[in-house]
Formats: C-alpha cells, structure tokens, sequence
C-alpha cells in the first residue's frame, strides 16, 4: 500500500481494548467511560482485520489499547497471530503494555514469538508512579519489566513527561532502564482528549527533558534510526535515549503507519478524526477481498500530518483519546 505522498504503509497498531486497568492524568480523565462490550470488535474480527493488512503488505503489528493484557483471551491472540510470523509474512508482533500484567504473561508472550515490547513508564518513584497513573502500583510493572526481559524479550521504555510530575525524573529513569539494558524514549504530551488538567499546564517540550539529561551526560547524535518518530541520542557511557516530539518538531514525513481503534475505525493518523468503519464492513460481509480492497482504496485518504497545537485555551487536537484510538 503506497498513500497519496508516495509512503509505504507497512505497519499497524491494533487496538484490542479501550479499557485499562490505570488512569494515566495525561491520557484520561479519572471518571473515563469505556465502550459498550458490543462495539468492540471480538477476536475473530480483529483477526480477521490483523490478516487483512498482512496480505496488504503490513510487515509489522503492534497490539496496543487501552491496556491490551486487560483483555481476557489476550494471550491466545498472540498465539494466532503467529502463524503470519511463522508463514514469514511478518516480520514482528509487538505490543505497547502499561506492564502491570506482564509478569503473569511475559514467558507465554516469548513463546509465541514476541520478541520485543514497549512498557509505558512515567516514573520510578513510587509515589510520583501512583499520583500519574492514579493508583499504579510500581513494584508491578518493575516485576513485569524484569520478567520479560528474562523470558528473552527486549524491552523499550516510553516516558510522557509532564512538567509538574515528572520532569525531575528523567535522569534516574534513563540510569535505571540503562542499568537493565533497555533503551527509553521521552515524549511530549499530545492534545488527545480532555483530560482534567489543562494540556498547556502538562506540556513540556523536548528540550528542556534534554538540559535535564545533560546535566549527567554528554549527548552525541545517534546513527540509530527505527523509521519511527523518536530522534535518538547516545550517552557517553553508550546507552540510547529517544525523544519524540509530535508538538516541537513535526516528524510526519516519513509515517509508514495506520491505527484500528477497538472498535474497529480505521485511524491514517493519531491526530486527525477521520477514519473509516471497518467494522460495519466486517459485521456486514464475512468475504476477505472486499475488505482488503476498502482499505486498500482508502489508504490514499492518509493526511500529509497531523497538527497539534497546545494553546492557553482550546487546544488543538481530535476529541479522541490515545486510550481509543491505541497508542
Ligand atoms: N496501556 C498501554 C500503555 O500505557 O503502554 C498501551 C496504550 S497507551 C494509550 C500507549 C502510549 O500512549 C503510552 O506510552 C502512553 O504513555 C501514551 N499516551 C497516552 N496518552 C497520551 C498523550 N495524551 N500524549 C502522549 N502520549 C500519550
Ligand atoms: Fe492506561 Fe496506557 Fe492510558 Fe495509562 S497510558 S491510562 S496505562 S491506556
């Protein structure tokens, strides 16, 4: 699949739920309403919709949601999934976790062919954890972290930073993911949602989480590229940080990416509305070509950008929040 600005589109997030067993401030508001079970696509579908893309060319899936774990049955998804990693047809299954489950799943995960993962993690202090994602528990998601990467699984940390909570943070989070060999990225909070706190008093750009590790290190430039939005860093003491800044620095250029909410809408960018209905197509034709070729024809509808704008009043983004849409 090739958009209308000549990218390649060869990689998905699939959400499988917009439910979460947290609260993060920046992502939802404490009170959040979740769908109805009903609007949810069901395994088969999101199967089917996962089969869909791979035989468009999708050669990398990641599982996300809400927090995909929460999900009963989650487990066996992965397990069918991959059979395209078997068949060559992808080259990675992956997934974006809040890792408060992951201890539980970490070994079955590897055994069905995960390889990598994303945990969100916002602090290491116990208290600063609790206060952002409402009521986490951080010795869970250290036990998770600890047990995917014994179970083989590489592990990558992503850091909302929030200029009141945790940007006095930064350094002790990337010693900490260093000390275990895992790489991290810092990113800027995007306008997704009305959360309870206003975005422009949350928001904190890139560079000043910069000033902040080059207090302990010399940054040099990094050859390391993902494809993705994060610009790296290395550390004189040679580990890696990212920084993804969707606000400072727009980076949409190269977005080789789609996103299928939980409730089956076909998302062509984290930042805009539009999208179409996959799932009335499901529900309505069991037949697999029709619905290839829906998206297939609608990929040219990919926008060249998103375009976020945090302001002093109203800021600038789609009404969805990250936890629907799937980060
Ligand atoms: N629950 C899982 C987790 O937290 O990793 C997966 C879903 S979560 C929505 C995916 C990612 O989106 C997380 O790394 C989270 O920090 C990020 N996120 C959520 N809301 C955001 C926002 N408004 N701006 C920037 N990142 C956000
Ligand atoms: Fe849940 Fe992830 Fe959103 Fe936090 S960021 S509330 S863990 S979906």
């Amino acid at each position: 699949m090739i958009d209308g600005f000549g990218r390649k589109i060869t990689y998905l997030r699939l959400s499988v739920t917009d439910r979460c067993n947290l609260r993060c401030s920046y992502c939802m508001p404490a009170a959040m309403r979740f769908r109805p079970h009903a609007d949810l696509l069901d395994w088969d579908e999101l199967d089917r919709v996962a089969g869909a893309f791979v035989a468009l060319g999708v050669r990398k899936l990641r599982l996300t949601g809400g927090e995909p774990l929460v999900r009963k049955g989650f487990v066996d998804f992965v397990a069918r999934l991959s059979r395209h990693l078997g068949s060559g047809a992808l080259d990675e299954v992956t997934m974006t976790t809040n890792g408060t489950q992951l201890a539980d799943h970490a070994r079955a995960l590897a055994r069905y062919g995960m390889r990598r993962v994303n945990v969100s993690l916002d602090s290491i202090d116990p208290a600063t954890f609790e206060r952002i994602t409402r009521g986490g528990k951080l010795s869970r998601v250290i036990a998770g972290i600890d047990a995917a990467l014994e179970a083989g699984i590489a592990v990558k940390l992503n850091t909302v930073v929030l200029r009141d909570d945790n940007l006095g943070d930064a350094v002790a989070l990337a010693e900490w993911a260093h000390q275990r060999g895992a790489s991290i990225s810092f990113i800027e909070v995007m306008p997704l949602g009305d959360v309870e706190q206003r975005r422009i008093d949350q928001h904190v750009p890139m560079t000043a989480v910069r000033e902040q590790l080059e207090q302990r290190w010399t940054l040099l430039p990094s050859s390391k590229q993902t494809g993705g939005p994060a610009r790296y860093v290395t550390t004189d003491e040679g580990g890696t940080i990212g920084f993804i800044t969707p606000l400072s620095d727009n980076f949409c250029g190269g977005c080789n990416r789609v996103r299928v909410t939980a409730t089956g809408q076909l998302c062509f960018c984290l930042g805009q509305d539009e999208g179409i209905d996959l799932r009335a197509l499901l529900r309505d034709d069991d037949r697999t070509k029709p619905l290839e070729d829906s998206i297939a024809q609608s990929i040219q509808r990919k926008p060249h950008g998103h375009d976020f704008e945090i302001k002093e009043r109203d800021s600038v983004g789609p009404a969805r929040h990250m936890s629907v849409t799937g980060g």
